[in-house]
């Protein structure tokens, strides 16, 4: 591994110069499918795991990336093969009968687990397929969208340097997030540009966690907020309907509004200890606390930790109000237009209450407006939605990776 020297904030918010910090890099949706392993293994999780982490290095620095055992593992733990036969269907149907009588979403299926902001832009999607991927487990990654995942991965290596860490518990990988997240803000801060941040707050009596694509200092001018970018990728060369350019934008204000409110307000981290049952005196495995300690926040604890990252945050701007959308092209990564738009934090905040009187079983879930059943074309669950006005017709995969592809 090849470390570079950067600033790290110290305990006393005294940059000082250091050693690069390795970080660890997981998709937003791996990340999810390990929390859920870990959910799962957590009474009886004693052995170790290795995980892969990244350190930031100059830019177009291409390493290769370390696979996790345990994405692997809770992929196939989880939702084996991810395409809907007959008996996922009949399951599909009867779990529908038995939903109204059920505990809200919220608490069966993110129990004790943040939301992710995808969790929100899926909603927003269509309601009814969020309800069938939550119930069925079963969430289709098509070809192209699997493509627009490796696109993120390149975009990503030409910024960091992925190296293994040893993950023993639940403890280190929340450790790891913190980690990542001071690694990416101080890129920010003195190279001005980071990718795949990742995020985790509590914003309208919630836990939310997220990844943000890109974060771009201004190259002109005295303005030292950050831009928030992400980049779509299409597999047709035009720019999206608007349901998918609305969902895009939906994501990229929960990143400013989770971002804005880490760094403005302080982290609630006794909430945090007692919401995730996380032991705030549990000792860091060996290899996180040697990386922390030669990065220059010597952590031997969560709680050490969570110290190093509310003062990173303390240290950090807010966003700017204006957000960034970038379509590109898969086949040759060309750009084919950017959205460029303004944070509305009124829109944000109702479309989070609407999203959240769904998970918390306040109602049910409503199929997508009239207008959007063309989703039903490329929809997995099309062959037993009573809202799909055309059941019988198969669903489309030529271009589903145009349709709600967000990946993080
Ligand atoms: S078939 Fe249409 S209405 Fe039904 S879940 Fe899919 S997108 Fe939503």
């Amino acid at each position: 591994m090849t470390e570079s020297s950067q600033d790290i904030p110290n305990s006393n918010s005294q940059p000082e110069t250091i050693p690069s910090i390795p970080i660890e890099f997981v998709s937003e949706d791996e990340m999810a499918l390990i929390e859920a392993a870990y959910a799962a293994t957590r009474p009886t999780l004693s052995s170790s795991i290795s995980s892969s982490i990244c350190s930031p290095s100059s830019r177009f620095q291409t390493n290769t990336r370390t696979i996790q055992s345990i994405a692997l593992l809770s992929k196939r733990a989880l939702n084996g093969s991810g395409e809907l036969d007959m008996e996922d269907s009949d399951r599909l149907k009867n779990a529908q009968k038995r939903i109204r009588v059920t505990q809200p979403f919220l608490h069966r299926f993110r129990r004790k687990r943040a939301l992710w902001v995808t969790d929100i832009t899926a909603t927003e999607w269509c309601e009814k397929q969020m309800e069938f991927s939550l119930v069925s487990g079963k969430r289709k990654t098509s070809k192209a969208m699997k493509a627009g995942k490796a696109r993120h991965v390149e975009l990503e290596e030409e910024v960091v340097k992925k190296v293994k860490v040893r993950v023993e518990s639940v403890e280190d990988s929340w450790a790891l997030k913190f980690i990542n997240f001071i690694t990416c803000a101080n890129q920010l801060l003195f190279e001005g540009l980071t990718r795949e941040i990742p995020l985790v707050g509590f914003v309208e009596g919630i836990w939310l966690v997220g990844i943000i694509d890109e974060l771009r200092m201004p190259e002109t001018g005295s303005d030292r907020n950050p831009i928030i970018v992400d980049t779509k990728t299409r597999v047709r060369d035009s720019l999206p309907a608007e349901a998918q350019r609305r969902n895009g934008r939906l994501q990229l204000m929960c990143y400013k509004y989770l971002w804005d409110t880490l760094v403005a307000d302080s982290f609630p981290s006794g909430q945090f200890f007692d919401f995730f049952s996380l032991n705030r005196n549990y000792i860091l495995s060996e290899d996180i606390r040697e990386r922390t300690a030669n990065a220059g926040f010597p952590a031997k604890t969560l709680d050490d930790m969570i110290q190093y990252y509310i003062n990173t945050c303390s240290m950090l701007p807010s966003s700017q109000d204006r957000l960034l959308l970038r379509y590109e092209l898969q086949k040759d990564q060309s750009v084919i237009g950017e959205d460029q738009f303004a944070y509305d934090p009124e829109w944000l905040k109702n479309q989070i209450k609407i999203n959240l009187e769904l998970l918390l079983g306040e109602r049910e879930a409503s199929y997508t407006p009239e207008e959007e059943r063309w989703k039903c074309r490329h929809c997995q669950f099309a062959s037993v939605c009573p809202g799909n006005p055309n059941p019988n017709s198969p669903p489309s995969s030529s271009s589903s990776s145009d349709q709600n592809s967000s990946s993080n």
